[in-house]
Order: C-alpha cells, then structure tokens, then sequence
C-alpha cells in the first residue's frame, strides 16, 4: 500500500483538470475516497496522505472502522440503508447518500428528530430503473419531493446516481446529464435548492465531473481492486 500517496495525488490532480477543462472551480468537486472492504490500517495510509473523507456501503463497516481511526475523520453511508440500522449510524456519519424511499427517509427523520440531530442526505435515483438497484424512480422522487422537503430534520443536500456500468465511459455521460437536469427541474419546480450532485466512480468520474458532479466517490483508483466478493 506505499503507492497509496502516489493513486490519491494522481486522482486529484485528474479532478482538478477535469474540473479546469469545462471552466468549473475545482474546490467544488469534492473526493471521497471509497473504502469499503479495506480495513482500517489501509485508511490510516490515505489519512496520513491527506484523505479526511471517507465512503462506505455497508453499516456494519462503519461501526468496526470508525472506532480505530481519528475522530477529525468524515464518513458517508453510499450503500443501502436498512431502517433498523439508522439509530447506530446516524451519530457516527456527516452524510447519507442512499435515501431510496419516502419511508426511509421518514424513519431517518424520525430517528435523527429523537437523537436531536440534523442527517445531510442525498436522494439517490435509479435512473435506469435496474432491479438490482435501490434508488427512486425518476417519477417517485417528482411525486415524493413535498413530502421529503417537508421532513424538518433532513438537510437535503442533493441526488446520487449509480449508473448501469459500461466499459465504455462515455456511455455513461448520459445518465450524469440526466441526473443534472433532473436536479435543475426539482429545483425550479419546488423552489427548493438541491445543491450538490453526488456522482462518478473510478472509471468515469471524469466524466461526471464535466456534467456538473459535485462529489466522486472513488474506489478502485485509489485503493486498488476489491476481494471480488463484495455488496
Ligand atoms: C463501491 C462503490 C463506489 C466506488 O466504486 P469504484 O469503482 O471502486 O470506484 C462508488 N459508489 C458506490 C455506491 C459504491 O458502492
């Protein structure tokens, strides 16, 4: 893991030039560096390099990791959030990226209202509408939006995508385009902002990146490949 250093420089210099190639201010595309599956000495490295923030899919991670590293360090849940695991990790993340459901996110807002908390989230959109995916329908989140907004207790930050993968990047610019355009309709049709696009993976971020992504969650590039067996 000493090459881990060289990978996270190599990766923010490639968003920083992404972001000056469209004419977009590089500090407002933020790296969260996908640590899922790596324990906690592999993180350590990448906090001694600079990293602070740090992407997990699974609760249970979060609770055997984040009690072994420094308490300065950020997490956010990317992987599908189960109602009976909101109360263990709401305390300990700065955001969730995976409200899929009205009911979720009422649960979360429940929960968060109880523990005295604020929970910063992002509505993730099953653009393709995959079966194996979580996510709202482009048509739930329209219908869903009041209904979300209304929860006092949720700050929404903005939507996340997980497009279908394709070997080929550029098939995926479609669907980070339809994502932005789908946040600027929200926006315009409730008044309400939703400022931040959580968007992009190792293989695309790039790509996200020139379509207005706000966060890329990055895995691979950083941390080298997963055991191939993995949620
Ligand atoms: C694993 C994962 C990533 C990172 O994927 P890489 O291809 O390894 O960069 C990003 N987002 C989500 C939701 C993930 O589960």
């Amino acid at each position: 893991m000493n090459e881990l250093p060289a990978r996270l420089k190599a990766i923010r210099d490639r968003i920083h030039t992404a972001a000056a190639r469209c004419g977009r201010d590089p500090a407002t595309v933020e790296l969260l560096a996908v640590s899922k599956t790596h324990p906690a000495e592999t993180i350590r490295a990448a906090v001694a390099a600079g990293q602070l923030l740090f992407g997990e899919n699974k609760v249970q991670e979060i609770l055997a990791k984040a009690p072994q590293l420094p308490a300065e360090l950020h997490w956010h849940l990317i992987g599908h959030l189960q109602s009976n695991k909101v109360r263990k990790v709401l305390p300990l993340v700065k955001a969730i990226h995976s409200i899929d459901s009205l009911d979720l996110a009422r649960d979360v807002n429940r929960i968060a209202t109880e523990l005295g908390l604020t929970a910063k989230v992002y509505l993730e959109v099953n653009l393709a509408e995959e079966s194996t995916k979580h996510g709202f329908k482009v048509e739930e989140v329209r219908a869903s939006l009041e209904a979300l907004h209304a929860l006092d207790r949720l700050d929404i930050q903005g939507l996340m995508c997980i497009p279908p993968f394709e070997a080929d990047p550029e098939l995926s610019r479609p669907y980070f385009t339809r994502l932005r355009e789908l946040r600027d309709d929200l926006e315009k049709s409730s008044g309400k902002p939703l400022p931040l696009l959580s968007m992009g993976m190792s293989h695309d971020f790039e790509i996200a990146i020139e379509e207005g992504s706000t966060l890329v969650r990055v895995g691979t590039a950083i941390f080298g490949e997963r055991p191939r067996k993995e949620g």
